[in-house]
């Protein structure tokens, strides 16, 4: 692992954000899309378990990644999972309140990692993240998480659909089970933490 992970803190209002001090990476998907899984794969297993502690799932949750110096470099925000299958009409009820208006004040996010399952086709509420980022003019990366559970054919029918179905010219296919892809994500967190 490339950083010592420190987790800081459960937000569950603007009031309550860490103070914006390194670049930051958000993370972003619907509930059961992996995030808590990749999570645990890129900040360590111990670390990342703490979000999943009762009262935090709705919570955002801060973590800060530190360097061998122990000087904090990096920012990880886990966003609540949104939009069951059962919500249709928004991404979900805590959306307007609380997620927008992190997604819109945070002055040191540099990128969004929003979390598509590649064995699901497009959806409705990843569709309409995606699209409100893009109007926001937000920095995102759409990765396709458990890609293990694809043959070789399904990967690349799977991958290109969701390309379609969402019009996104790239997306990151990863597994939190094997590792694959992590390097590349990793690649893509790095470079955020430099464009400052
Ligand atoms: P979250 O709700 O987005 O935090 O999702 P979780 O990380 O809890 O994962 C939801 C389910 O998907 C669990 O049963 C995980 O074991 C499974 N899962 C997550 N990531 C992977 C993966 O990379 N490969 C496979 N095969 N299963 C995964």
């Amino acid at each position: 692992m490339r950083y010592t992970t420190q987790f800081l803190l459960s937000a569950l209002a603007a009031a309550q954000f860490p103070a914006p001090d390194v670049p930051e990476v958000a993370f972003l998907g619907r509930s059961n899309v992996g995030k808590s899984s990749l999570l645990n794969t890129l900040v360590g297993e111990k670390t990342a378990r703490v979000s999943q502690t009762p009262g935090r799932t709705r919570a955002i949750n801060f973590f800060a990644l530190l360097d061998a110096r122990q000087q904090r470099k990096l920012m990880f925000a886990d966003l609540p999972g949104y939009g069951y299958a059962k919500i249709s009409k928004s991404i979900s009820a805590g959306w307007q309140e609380f997620i927008e208006p992190y997604l819109a004040i945070r002055s040191t996010l540099k990128l969004c990692i929003c979390l598509v399952d590649s064995n699901v086709p497009a959806q409705q509420p990843d569709r309409q993240l995606i699209d409100w980022l893009r109007a926001s003019g937000r920095e995102f990366a759409v990765v396709a998480t458990k890609i293990d559970r694809l043959s070789g054919n399904e990967r690349t029918r799977n991958l290109l659909a969701l390309k379609k179905g969402l019009e996104l010219e790239d997306v990151l296919p990863v597994s939190a089970k094997t590792g694959s892809g992590l390097k590349d994500l990793w690649a893509r967190i790095d470079a955020a933490g430099k464009n400052d």
